[in-house]
C-alpha cells in the first residue's frame, strides 16, 4: 500500500473538476482507495509506504490519444514537408531500419519519453505490434496498440491475409506480453490506403472481438482529396459506409471535417484526437477544437509520432491545444484551461472506452497518478492549478509516475530499465542501419 501524502494539490478531474488542497491519496494493489485531507489520510493508514508529495501537485497521468511510439527513431528525419512529403522520407527510411528490432528499440525509445513526461497511456499505431507493445510495456507504459492495415505490403511486408490472422491471434499475443490493463484494440492506416472491402472486414473482426479502432481521417485536404480520386468518397464517408464509425473509432486528426461529418461522428459517438503540434509543424491546417466539442464529438489529445512533431511531449500538446482554439475562435475565452486539462485525461480516457478505469484521481479507478514539483521559479505564483499545468507547467517538472499502481517512475528517474541503455541501443540502431 502506498500513500501519496500531502499533496499541496490533488487535481481530480472528477465529473465535478474537483481540486483538493493539502490532501493525501492511497494506492492498494493497481487501485485508488482512498483521497482526503492529509491528516486523516495518514492516520487511518498507518501502515502505507508513505510519498512526501508536500509541494507537488498530483493528477492523473496524462493520455496520448494518437501516436506512434517506435517512430522516435525517426525524429527529425523530414523537415520542412507536408504530409505526403513526410510520409515519402518517413517510408523510405521505414523500410531501412523499422525492422522488428527498430520497432521494438524505437517503441522503448518512445515509452521511456512518455513516462518522464508524464505520459500513463498512448494510443498507438505502427508495424511489428507485437515488439512494439513488449518494448512500451517493459518500461511501464500503458499502451494501447494492436495490428495496423495497409491493402498493400508496407515495410513489414506482410500481405492482406497475413494481417488479418496477426490481428486474430492479437488477443493471445496481448495475454502473452502481460501488462498493465489494454482494450484490444485494431488500426487501419487511413481510408486512403486502407481498401473499402478491407476497412468493412476490420469492422466485423472488431465486433467479434470486442476491439477498439483508430484510424487516421482527414489530417489535411489533399488527403481529401486523394481519397476521392481513389475510392469515390471522403474519408468519414468510407468509414460510415464501412461500418466503421458504428463502432466508436478514435479518428486520428480530424483536421478537415465538415459540418455534416462532424454531425455524423457526434451522432455514431466517434471520438477525435487533436494533434495540434503535428498539424502546425506539417501545416495540415488547424482542426476548430471549440467546434468539435459544441457539436458533441469528444476530443482528446495527442503529440502524433515524434517525426512529425518532433516529440512525445504531451505539457506542449496542452499548451498548443488551448493557444490554437483561442486563435483559431480570435477569442481569449474560447476554451478554458480545466477543458484542456480534461481533453489530456478523462476525454481521452473515454475515447479509450476506459473512463471507468483510468483519467481521473477517484476511488475504485486504477492508480495511473503523476506528480509535478510546483517549488519552482517558473511555477510561482500559483492562482489556478488547470491554468498553471497548461500554461506554466512542463514535463521537466514531473516527479513521480504510476501505472496500475507501480511506481514506473521515482523522482525524474524511471525505476524499470536504464535510460543510458535505451538511449544507446537507439542510437546504435538508427546509425548501424545507416551506414
Ligand atoms: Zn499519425
Amino acid at each position: 500500500m502506498i500513500l501519496l501524502h500531502n499533496a499541496r494539490y490533488l487535481v481530480t478531474c472528477d465529473p465535478h473538476d474537483t481540486v483538493l488542497e493539502n490532501s493525501s491519496l492511497v494506492i492498494h494493489d493497481t487501485k485508488i482507495i482512498d483521497l482526503g485531507p492529509a491528516k486523516e489520510i495518514k492516520n487511518s493508514y498507518p501502515q502505507a509506504q508513505l510519498i512526501d508529495l508536500t509541494d507537488q501537485l498530483v493528477m492523473p497521468g496524462l493520455i496520448n490519444l494518437h501516436t506512434h511510439l517506435p517512430m522516435t527513431l525517426l525524429r527529425g528525419v523530414a523537415e520542412g514537408v507536408d504530409l505526403q512529403g513526410f510520409l515519402e522520407l518517413v517510408w523510405a527510411e521505414e523500410a531501412r531500419i523499422m525492422d522488428a528490432e527498430g520497432t521494438y528499440i524505437g517503441a522503448r525509445l518512445g515509452a521511456l519519453e512518455s513516462i518522464l513526461s508524464g505520459t500513463t497511456t498512448a494510443l498507438d499505431m505502427y508495424f511489428h505490434p507485437a515488439h512494439n507493445h513488449r518494448g512500451a510495456v517493459e518500461v511501464g507504459l500503458r499502451h494501447v496498440t494492436g495490428p495496423v492495415f495497409f491493402s498493400f505490403p508496407g515495410p513489414d511486408n506482410l500481405t492482406w491475409d497475413q494481417r488479418m490472422d496477426l490481428a486474430r491471434a492479437w488477443p493471445q499475443t496481448l495475454s502473452e506480453i502481460g501488462g498493465p490493463y489494454v482494450p484490444l484494440a485494431l488500426t487501419p492506416h487511413c481510408p486512403l490506403t486502407v481498401k473499402p472491402e478491407h476497412l468493412r472486414q476490420i469492422g466485423e473482426l472488431a465486433i467479434e472481438q470486442g476491439a477498439i479502432i483508430t484510424v487516421h481521417t482527414s489530417e489535411n485536404i489533399p488527403e481529401n482529396d486523394d481519397t476521392i480520386a481513389a475510392h469515390g468518397e471522403r474519408p468519414t464517408h468510407l468509414l460510415d459506409l464501412t461500418g466503421i464509425l458504428d463502432l466508436k473509432p478514435v479518428l486520428a486528426h480530424g483536421v478537415h471535417l465538415n459540418e455534416a461529418e462532424r454531425l455524423l461522428i457526434a451522432a455514431k459517438g466517434g471520438c477525435v484526437a487533436h494533434c495540434p503540434g503535428s498539424n502546425l509543424k506539417l501545416a495540415s491546417g488547424a482542426a476548430d477544437l471549440v467546434q468539435y466539442r459544441e457539436d458533441g464529438i469528444t476530443v482528446g489529445l495527442g503529440s502524433d509520432g515524434s517525426s512529425t512533431s518532433n516529440d512525445l511531449d504531451m505539457f506542449a500538446v496542452m499548451r498548443l491545444a488551448a493557444n490554437l482554439a483561442r486563435l483559431v475562435r480570435n477569442d481569449p475565452a474560447a476554451i478554458t484551461s480545466t477543458q484542456i486539462v480534461r481533453s489530456a485525461t478523462i476525454d481521452g480516457a473515454t475515447a479509450l472506452g476506459m473512463a471507468d478505469r483510468i483519467g481521473s484521481l477517484e476511488v475504485g479507478k486504477e492508480a495511473d497518478v503523476i506528480s509535478l514539483a510546483l517549488n519552482q521559479p517558473h511555477l510561482v505564483p500559483l492562482h489556478d492549478p488547470f491554468t498553471t499545468i497548461v500554461y506554466s507547467a512542463g514535463r521537466a517538472d514531473v516527479r513521480h509516475v504510476f501505472v496500475a499502481g507501480e511506481q514506473v517512475v521515482d523522482n525524474r528517474m524511471p525505476t524499470k530499465v536504464s535510460p543510458e541503455e535505451i538511449m544507446s541501443a537507439a542510437l546504435g540502431h538508427a546509425q548501424g542501419q545507416n551506414l
